[in-house]
């Protein structure tokens, strides 16, 4: 299997993000990329990646509860780039009533995946916004292999900066810690200051420390829910997961560490994956 669809060496003469054309990385190198990320307490507390450091195209993976919202949005800070998220751009189309929204609304509200080409138009649409020029972090999209290999073809265009192909960090959590981040999740109706009975439990059990309100739980925080949720989401991202890993552009970083340790592993990784995928 090749790195990169044909139009890939397009990346290669890019004098900021690429001293020749793409490599192609074996499956042993990706998984000793997998092996060095999941280390992630082993690195310096600061990931150096020097000011000229190009992110480029991050996808970030996560099952629910793995705190993918929180690193992101330290990405974003970090190199000052956007975040992508389709979920949000249908949301966005739904409020303002397009076209596009009204095709996409019934779909959401089933559950299911929006169509492909509906997903690939809307994402095409976005990447030609200037923002983009250094990178973006991508949530939620490629969701499916069509996704991912139309983003491939799409961004192999030299029309599109940072001329960088996608790189897609995930954050594995183990079983039992996810289970109880989310069964221990409490909120308090008032203040909505958030708890967690395992780990940040309130003074006095089921009260809010700020307002004495009684803390509620969120009916689908259960555990048959998160089976559920979890079944789904590996169903989900097996394919995509297998797209990045098999062309060497694909890490994993151990999410169970502290949110700094996390996002120390998330910048390590990412500046490997842009040295293995010059
Ligand atoms: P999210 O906010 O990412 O959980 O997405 C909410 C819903 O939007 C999903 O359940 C899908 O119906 C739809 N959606 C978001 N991203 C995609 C995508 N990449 N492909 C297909 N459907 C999507």
């Amino acid at each position: 299997m090749t790195a990169f669809p044909p139009r890939a060496a397009a990346f290669g003469d890019d004098a900021v993000g690429s001293e020749g054309s793409l490599t192609n990385i074996s499956a042993s190198q990706a998984s000793g990329l997998t092996a060095h990320a999941t280390t992630s307490t082993a690195y310096h507390p600061t990931a150096q990646a020097g000011n000229d450091f190009l992110p480029g195209p991050v996808l970030l993976l996560g099952a629910p509860g793995v705190g993918k919202g929180t690193q992101a949005q330290l990405l974003v800070t970090k190199y000052n780039i956007p975040q992508i998220s389709t979920g949000d751009l249908l949301r966005g189309n739904i409020a303002r009533g397009t076209e596009l929204g009204l095709k996409a609304k019934e779909i959401m509200s089933s559950g299911h995946l929006v169509d492909d080409e509906i997903v690939n138009q809307m994402v095409l649409h976005r990447l030609q916004e200037p923002d983009t020029h250094q990178g973006y972090i991508l949530d939620g999209y490629p969701r499916t292999l069509d996704q991912a290999k139309f983003l491939d073809r799409t961004i192999a265009d030299p029309i599109f900066l940072p001329r960088l192909p996608v790189v897609a960090i995930s954050i594995v959590v183990s079983y039992d810690q996810l289970l109880q981040r989310i069964t221990g999740r409490r909120t308090c109706p008032t203040c909505k200051h958030i708890y967690n009975i395992y780990s940040n439990a309130p003074k006095v059990a089921d009260v809010c420390d700020y307002d004495e309100a009684a803390l509620t739980q969120r009916s689908d925080d259960t555990e048959p829910v998160f089976i559920e949720r979890m079944k789904t989401f590996d169903a989900q991202t097996a394919p995509v997961v297998a797209h990045y890993r098999d062309q060497g552009r694909f890490a994993e970083v151990d999410g169970n560490l502290s949110l700094e340790s996390v996002n120390v592993a998330i910048e390590q990784a990412l500046i490997d994956l842009r040295r293995a995928t010059r």
